[in-house]
């Protein structure tokens, strides 16, 4: 149980971590591809998280006993609302390729040294 908990905590810290570094880039607003990102690797990992948290509630996660089926349900908005999960990797997917190195024909490692540079 322990075990599931730290990974559970890595992944929402790893997630965290993701969303304030996006938060914090481009001038005005946030650079949209680090927010799609962001967006795409907290729901995905709010899911596994929240699945997992049902998962250890055993039968009980299934029920509307406890909040913990309630909270898996909702993490499914967040891959549809406010951009698909899909249309959010095709505009990532756009970017890298845009950035593609033509030279040595490394997709979008010229858009992440770059972005690197943003803090
Ligand atoms: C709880 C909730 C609240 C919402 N609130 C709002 C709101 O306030 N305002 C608002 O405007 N909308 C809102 N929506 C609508 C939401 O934006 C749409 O559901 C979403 O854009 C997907 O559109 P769709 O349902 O027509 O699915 P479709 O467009 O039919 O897509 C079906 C599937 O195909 C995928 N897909 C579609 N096009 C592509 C593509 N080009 N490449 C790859 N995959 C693709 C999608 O990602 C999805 O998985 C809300 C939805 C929900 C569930």
């Amino acid at each position: 149980m322990r075990w599931k908990a730290v990974d559970m905590m890595i992944q929402i810290e790893a997630g965290r971590g993701l969303l304030y570094r996006a938060a914090v880039s481009g001038k005005q607003f946030p650079d949209p591809t680090l927010a799609a990102m962001a967006k795409i690797y907290c729901n995905e990992m709010s899911i596994r998280v929240t699945s997992e948290a049902v998962q250890v509630h055993g039968g009980y996660g299934f029920t509307d006993e406890f909040p913990v089926s309630r909270y898996f349900r909702g993490t499914r908005y967040g891959s549809l609302g406010g951009g698909t999960s899909e249309t959010l990797r095709n505009l990532v997917s756009r970017k890298m390729v845009d950035q593609m190195d033509l030279a040595s024909g490394v997709i979008g490692l010229r858009y992440f040294l770059n972005i690197n540079k943003i803090k």
